[in-house]
């Protein structure tokens, strides 16, 4: 049997796969069964930060490895004490809770604004709003805290207490944060999987003053838009507010499974012994292969995605076919005259790895990719755009 069947026989079927196998990479590159080559514009979603197999972290991660590989959380170790540290110091947020996954980020972080605002007001004080066409993450929670009908239709009963606000609507916004009992407003900067749109300045200042008077929290969930790939180390840092939790994952460890829920000054101490907790929450080759990560994404990688960025808006932004251009930092969105799988069919034969968000044709390159790739995907982009 091929790879393509045992997946088709034995695989649950959740995935509308690529018809391609991929078997290695290098950098921005990957490579196919078939020995073709393509420039990899969606990094695993978002998650091969320095593309594949980077020589830095492959001995960040090996190093570690022929440490120890787990010791579950019954005991101290040094790779997840060192990452915290280095979030801490990078963010300003005073304590950090490490899992495996974006959903899971956000589960810890509901569980602490709850359990915040049940110390603080009372339990009944348990709502999350969310936004309209936000991503939360596949858990029954997470799934709750989605504002997207089509994802909780088959998975009835979900979590109670969420609501949900038309993103950037600040009527509405305060509509629903007085009508409900809160404890937190969750909210992506930049809505990945809901077509890359970023949040308007105003809104999320907004939500930020009636937030701060109510003693609501606000829950920045960055799993997409963190550690570097919005041109700032967070993507709130780009909207001058200062959220109470923040969630992320993805990118955080270059390809290796480590969420992470950072805790402000109100909500350092909320979650004590027992409280919540993972068996591999925290893996040390997963932080050890995040810190060689955090350590890299400095202000000069940073410069490189926003330059990277105005590069690739430049060319797409008024060429043939291209409606617009949406997104920040090299998280982009291209809305296509022609249908969005066409366009991204297009790019996989002509040798460039897009996704896609919604009606949109989705770019989350490398934060490294080098400019010479970078100009050739946007070549075969523009092309298949036409
Ligand atoms: C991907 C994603 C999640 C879910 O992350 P998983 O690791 O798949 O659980 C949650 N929120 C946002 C914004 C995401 O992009």
């Amino acid at each position: 049997m091929s790879v393509k069947e045992k997946d088709k026989e034995y695989i649950a079927a959740t995935y509308a796969r690529f018809p391609i196998e991929i078997t290695g990479g290098k950098g921005s590159l990957a490579f196919d069964n078939n020995g073709k080559t393509y420039i990899d514009m969606g990094s695993g979603i978002a998650v091969n930060t320095f593309g594949f197999c980077d020589d830095e972290w492959i001995n960040a991660v090996t190093k570690q490895l022929s440490k120890f590989q787990h010791t579950s959380n019954l005991y101290y170790s040094e790779p997840d004490t060192v990452l915290a540290e280095m979030l801490c110091n990078r963010t300003g947020f005073k304590k950090v809770f490490f899992s495996n996954s974006g959903a899971e980020a956000n589960e810890c972080a509901i569980k602490a604004a709850r359990k915040y605002a049940a110390s603080k007001k009372r339990s009944a004080y348990s709502t999350v709003i969310t936004l309209k066409n936000s991503f939360h993450g596949r858990t029954i929670t997470t799934l709750a805290a989605t504002g997207q009908e089509i994802f909780h239709k088959d998975f009835q009963p979900l979590t109670k207490g969420f609501d949900y606000v038309e993103a950037n609507n600040i009527e509405d916004l305060k509509e629903k944060l007085q009508s409900n009992k809160c404890a937190a407003f969750m909210f992506e900067c930049i809505q990945g999987e809901g077509g890359v749109i970023p949040l308007e300045r105003e809104f999320l200042s907004a939500a930020a003053e009636i937030a701060e008077k109510n003693d609501i929290l606000l829950i920045a969930d960055e799993i997409q838009t963190g550690n570097g790939r919005s041109g700032s180390l967070y993507s709130y840092m780009n909207y001058g507010i200062t959220p109470d939790i923040v969630t992320t994952a993805k990118g955080l460890s270059g390809g290796l499974p480590l969420g992470a829920t950072l805790f402000g000054e109100k909500t350092a101490d909320v979650l004590g012994v027992g409280s919540h907790g993972s068996t591999f929450g925290g893996n040390p080759v997963c932080c050890a292969a995040a810190v060689n990560v955090l350590s890299r994404i400095d202000d000069e990688l940073l410069g490189g995605v926003r330059r990277k960025s105005e590069y690739i808006v430049k060319s797409l932004t008024g060429a043939k076919g291209v409606k617009s251009v949406s997104g920040m930092g090299l998280m982009l969105g291209i809305e296509t005259e022609r249908d969005v799988s066409e366009v991204i069919n297009r790019c996989l034969d002509n040798g460039v790895l897009v996704i896609k968000a919604k009606n949109k044709v989705r770019l989350l390159p490398a934060l490294n990719i080098p400019d010479d790739l970078l100009k050739t995907a946007v070549e075969v982009i523009k092309k298949a755009c036409l």
